[in-house]
């Protein structure tokens, strides 16, 4: 890495310090599973988890509790070209009434995208806006009761309102992708979709996790699908974040697990999918959604062999809020176009998200240890720099 290129310009000598110290805590998985059961005990009896909020990480990895609260963060890193993409931390609704106001908070994010330079996309996570166990029954093939179709009908319709909200304020609406149950159904709300309104640009994007042993014959698929059909893929490549409850899952059904069964298996899929979407940048969307310092490089590397404009607009680069800020700027400074993933919303709403960054951190020690040396390493240097 390029040692003048800048790490951490968004953030005070305070803050530096207020997260080398909140990473270090994570990089001990005793302390991370320890304060999970004190956190979610104090969750059952109804503490008001607001007063803790300094101590959560909240502020680490969310950004504020609603749209109009996170302006202000995506400026300050927009004056770096890193542009912020909001999440709303609502996962696993369950009522009709949720999966609503969820859509409706989508809404407001694509909105703030079509006004504001800072938000360049918005993204949707199927489980905020539909029902998790219908994904899971039609995507496993069975029949819809007559009342279960009514509210599959509702979830297309509510998908189909955000996909024409994005086309019309031409906003890139990505779709996260979560449990591989899910998937099929997913897929089958999302897809046509993906026809009807990516026509001639990007519009909708999906995820595609490469953890998951299938996932580059899928991808192949899905280029080759739109080549044939004359549409744009949008994707966003990632290794997955789902992978203890996908071994759990597998395990208790006495299946074998979807995932690979090493790291290194998960990587070689992750560069192969990196392979397929350089080759197809000139016509397709991807979004490079990793904190693999390699991955990274190497995409770089392909860029500049092979004539490629880090700047090409087919190409994204993404890190996620509070995670490897290092990489997000510096890769922005070369001229890579750059999103940091921002979680927000309520802190009782996101503590599964939390929860998921606190695991993800306490398992990946060496990229947590990583983190905390950069943060040393930028803490030196301003010390230095007076
Ligand atoms: C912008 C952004 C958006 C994201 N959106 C999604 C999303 O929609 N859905 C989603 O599921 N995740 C999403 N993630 C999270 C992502 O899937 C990873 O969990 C996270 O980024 C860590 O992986 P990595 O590539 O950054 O880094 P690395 O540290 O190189 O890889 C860690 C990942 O490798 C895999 N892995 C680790 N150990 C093993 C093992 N023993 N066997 C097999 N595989 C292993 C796991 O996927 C683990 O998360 C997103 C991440 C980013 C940055």
């Amino acid at each position: 890495m390029d040692h003048t290129l800048p790490k951490y310009p968004h953030k005070s000598t305070q803050e530096l310090r207020a997260s080398l110290f909140l990473f270090r805590l994570l990089s001990r998985r005793f302390i991370v599973h320890t304060s999970l059961y004190v956190w979610q005990f104090l969750q059952s009896i109804r503490f008001p988890m607001k007063y803790l909020i300094r101590y959560t990480g909240y502020e680490q990895f969310c950004a504020g509790q609603d749209v109009s609260s996170c302006a202000p963060m995506a400026e300050k890193l927009a004056k770096y070209q890193v542009y912020s993409v909001l999440d709303y931390a609502n996962e696993h609704a369950t009522s009709v009434i949720d999966y609503d106001h969820n859509a409706a908070v989508v809404l407001e994010t694509i909105e703030a995208a079509e006004n504001n330079k800072a938000f360049p996309f918005a993204v949707v996570k199927p489980s905020a806006i539909g029902s998790f166990e219908l994904y899971q029954k039609i995507g496993a093939g069975h029949k819809l009761t007559a009342s279960e179709q009514l509210i599959w009908t509702a979830m297309q319709q509510r998908f189909d309102k955000l996909a024409n909200a994005a086309a019309q304020a031409t906003v890139v609406l990505m779709i996260d992708a979560e449990e591989s149950w899910i998937q099929d159904g997913v897929d089958l709300l999302v897809l046509p979709l993906i026809v009807k309104y990516n026509c001639d640009k990007v519009v909708l994007a999906l995820t595609i996790q490469l953890y998951l042993k299938d996932r580059n014959l899928v991808y192949k698929s899905l280029l080759k699908d739109a080549d044939d059909k004359g549409y744009v893929l949008g994707v966003k490549l990632v290794r997955g974040a789902y992978m203890e409850n996908e071994r759990i899952r597998a395990s208790a059904l006495n299946l074998i697990a979807p995932v690979c069964e090493t790291k290194d298996a998960t990587d070689m899929q992750y560069r192969n999918a990196l392979q397929n979407a350089m080759q197809a940048v000139d016509k397709h969307f991807c979004i490079v959604a990793t904190h693999n310092q390699s991955d990274i490089n190497w995409v770089v590397d392909y860029c500049s062999k092979n004539n490629i404009s880090l700047g090409n607009t087919n190409l994204w680069f993404s890190q996620l809020y509070g995670m490897r800020d290092y990489i997000s700027f510096s890769i922005a400074k070369q001229g890579a176009n750059v999103f940091k993933y921002v979680p927000f919303g309520p802190l009782e709403q996101a503590v599964p998200y939390l929860i998921r960054r606190a695991l993800e951190n306490s398992a990946m020690k060496s990229q947590t240890l990583q983190e905390c040396l950069m943060l040393k390493k930028e803490l030196r240097l301003r010390k230095l720099n007076g």
